[in-house]
């Protein structure tokens, strides 16, 4: 086990999300930094432990035929239609699982690959004779360049955000778009009872609940700069593509920008007393 301070600032101030504890079993409740309002866990296992939870979750029925789960993946597949276009681009989705998305958009002429830590979906890629990377992001970067990485309802389940987003960067060519979806947002309509938004699964099989703030925020730590976002108050998810840039924002440069800690716990106050 190892314990993280804020991913996004380094503040290693925070205050704990007290009203998380009734929904969570036993689990570390996440914790709100006190600097930039960033939401986490702090007290994470090795990437490859929380990976291998995951397939177990994967395993006990999870798929991404639900039709939420599908039409989420279309919703995506859609946006990145209509603003940019697939046609020709070469795309890697970091954190596959069954292809679906893959198969979305190998429909629109775009040339798939996909990296994902369970065997089994790695078979299910390459069935739709399509590149597939068995590991993590943990592993080294694939030799081949992408005009395109995706990470669609991935990044709040690393164990290291911001290793994920410094490895999606690797893997793009220099004139590269990354598109990020999420659903675990916050400072948004809820769109889901707060039980069921939290889990009793293990507390760092989801470190992270993002807002658009810190999702920009993260992007910007890591080289990227927001291109485009969905109407994300009013959809279910927060897509946000975004393209590579040769500056870093400093911690330093985070104020202003990032949310305000009391908002974020006031938002999950809300939430227990009006949709627990
Ligand atoms: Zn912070």
């Amino acid at each position: 086990m190892k314990t993280f301070d804020c991913d996004l600032c380094g503040s290693a101030n925070y205050t704990v999300l007290e009203v998380a504890r009734k929904y969570i079993g036993d689990n570390e409740p996440p914790v709100v930094c006190d600097n930039c309002g960033f939401c986490y866990v702090r007290t994470r296992r090795p990437a490859k432990e929380i990976a291998e939870d995951w397939n177990a979750i994967f395993g006990e029925g999870y798929t991404s035929e639900w039709p939420g789960v599908k039409a989420r993946l279309f919703y995506v597949a859609e946006f990145f239609d209509q603003n940019y276009g697939w046609k020709g681009k070469h795309v890697l989705d970091i954190g596959a699982g069954e292809g679906t998305f893959l198969e979305f958009i190998q429909q629109r002429d775009a040339v798939v690959s996909g990296l994902d830590p369970s065997l089994e979906n790695c078979e299910k890629i390459e069935g739709l004779g399509a590149n597939a990377y068995f590991q993590t992001v943990e592993d080294p970067v694939p030799v081949k360049k992408f005009d395109v990485v995706t990470i669609l309802w991935t990044l709040e389940n690393c164990q290291d955000c911001m290793r994920m987003l410094r490895f999606a960067r690797e893997c793009l060519m220099p004139d590269g778009q990354l598109v990020v979806a999420t659903g675990s947002r916050i400072l948004v309509p809820f769109k889901k009872r707060l039980s069921q938004y939290l889990s009793k699964n293990p507390a760092d099989t989801h470190c992270f609940r993002w807002s658009c703030n810190s999702l920009v925020i993260a992007l910007a730590r890591t080289g990227f700069v927001m291109d485009d976002v969905n109407l994300y108050e009013e959809d279910d998810w927060l897509v946000v593509v975004s393209k590579l840039v040769d500056w870093r924002l400093p911690p330093d440069r985070l104020i202003g920008l990032h949310d305000k800690p009391l908002e974020v716990i006031d938002h999950f106050t809300r939430w227990d007393r009006m949709f627990p």
